[in-house]
C-alpha cells in the first residue's frame, strides 16, 4: 500500500501503517506513517537495517543547538566541536523529547 508518510515525508510504500499522533516542533499531528517510526508488537521483527536507517536519520537531522541550548546528544555523537566550549556544561538533552523521539532515544 502506498501512502504520504508523514515522517518519512514522501509517498512511498510499506507493509504496514499506523494513522496516529506523532510530534512535531510545532507540536501534536496525526497522520500516516509506515512501520520504520512505531514500536512494533514484535520489536525483535524489526529488521536492523531500519534501526540503523531510523539512527542514522535521526543523527542527520540533529543540529548542535535547539533555541540557544547546546545539544548534549550532538556532543555524545559528535563532539563539542561546534559548541561554543560555555555551552557545554550547560549542555542538555534537547532532541530526544520530541523530533527524535522514534529513533534516537532507543538507539542510545
Ligand atoms: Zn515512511
Amino acid at each position: 500500500m502506498k501512502e504520504l508518510c508523514v515522517l518519512c515525508h514522501k509517498i512511498h510504500e510499506a507493509f504496514n501503517w499506523k494513522y496516529g499522533e506523532y510530534e512535531t516542533v510545532e507540536g501534536l499531528r496525526w497522520g500516516w506513517f509506515c512501520d520504520k517510526w512505531y514500536k512494533p508488537s514484535h520489536p525483535e521483527f524489526v529488521p536492523q537495517r531500519i534501526k540503523d536507517d531510523r539512527n542514522k536519520y535521526a543523527k542527520s537531522i540533529m543540529q548542535p543547538y535547539r533555541q540557544g541550548v547546546a545539544s548534549q546528544e550532538y556532543i555524545d555523537t559528535y563532539g563539542t566541536k561546534r559548541i561554543n566550549p560555555k555551552d557545554v556544561k550547560k549542555a542538555k538533552k534537547v532532541w530526544t523529547t520530541d523530533v527524535l523521539k522514534n529513533g534516537w532515544e532507543r538507539s542510545i
